[in-house]
């Protein structure tokens, strides 16, 4: 049983080494981790194409979660009838996405019609519900689902082994890889980001003793057992950190008034500006160009990163 992976990156955010979607040639066919935006999508068909590949040979995508940029083509590939492999939770938003869609809109603003677009809906026979622990078939390979909560409560990590290899396609639960640098950027956006989910999470990952981490926002991280647990660790300590600072933030903005006063605002921008202080030199000593610290790090992903952090600590009080 042999199979061949590839990293396919998908220009989102017109950003290249931003996101990719995994191609899994198996001896049954084809089955594609993650989908790319609505927006990536001619892209993401351009380069299948240029690996032989047409998008309804696709016949399994398996989603990590939900939001757009990992599952926001995943109506166009139900259109081709590919199965659409999804969290539990995640299934209504994908039959019908229009709570999916207002709630992206609100997270990402002006930029959502830039670089995310309409996810289309997947009909209902396509959209198969997946719980914690279940093996699917796709492309004559077996994945394992693993309950990966924390960046978002409806996560998957999937596991595919291989012989002495264990392949984990993680999404976001390792954070995402800075292109070109050794930095690790923890993504905490609203409306479920958990820290401590994500924590035991992270466990939950090293347990499953991978040998292949693959992100998909920074592709593959390691190729053997002692480099994943690493590179675990690595964002085990970048989570811990971020967290504790998004805490002491998001306890100074609930303190300052009530939502959208005046008062309010104003602490939320000085959190913005403390943020970025703090975690730009960090990221420009671990190599991360000042374009890319720009790009990967600026005030829109601090912001959002800020309104996950509120949102959990005011879901608790
Ligand atoms: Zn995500």
């Amino acid at each position: 049983m042999t199979f061949q992976i590839q990293a396919i990156d998908v220009g989102y955010l017109n950003l290249a080494g931003a996101a990719n979607v995994f191609l899994i040639e198996g001896p049954d066919g084809f089955a594609l981790i993650e989908s790319g935006t609505a927006t990536t999508w001619p892209e993401l068909v351009s380069q299948l194409e240029l690996r032989g590949v047409h998008p309804t040979q696709i016949m399994d995508l398996l989603l990590t979660h939900i939001h757009l940029d990992h599952a926001g083509a995943a109506g166009h590939f139900a259109a081709g009838d590919s199965r659409v492999w999804v969290h539990t939770f995640g299934v209504a938003h994908l039959i019908d996405p229009t709570k999916l869609i207002a709630s992206s809109r609100r997270v990402h603003g002006e930029m959502y019609e830039r670089f995310y677009g309409d996810l289309w809906p997947t009909p209902q026979s396509q959209a198969l519900a997946v719980s914690d622990g279940q093996k699917i078939s796709a492309a004559g390979l077996q994945f394992l689902a693993i309950e990966t909560p924390g960046h978002a409560r409806h996560h998957h990590a999937w596991l595919l082994e291989h012989a002495h290899e264990r392949h984990v396609f993680v999404g976001d639960a390792l954070g995402i890889a800075v292109p070109n640098s050794d930095f690790i950027s923890i993504p905490t956006p609203p409306p479920e980001f958990d820290p401590l989910a994500w924590k035991h999470s992270l466990q939950r990952l090293r347990d499953d003793a991978p040998t292949h981490l693959w992100l998909t926002h920074g592709g593959l991280q390691s190729s053997n057992a002692p480099d994943a647990l690493r590179f675990i660790d690595r964002v085990q300590e970048r989570l811990q950190e971020e967290c504790a600072l998004l805490q002491k933030f998001s306890a100074a903005i609930i303190a300052s008034g009530a939502r959208e006063s005046s008062a309010y605002e104003h602490a939320l921008k000085n959190a913005i500006q403390e943020y970025k202080n703090w975690l730009h030199p960090k990221a420009i000593t671990a190599g991360v160009s000042p374009q890319h610290v720009d790009q990967f790090l600026g005030d829109y992903f601090l912001r959002m990163n800020l309104q996950g952090a509120l949102r959990h600590a005011s879901a608790r009080a």
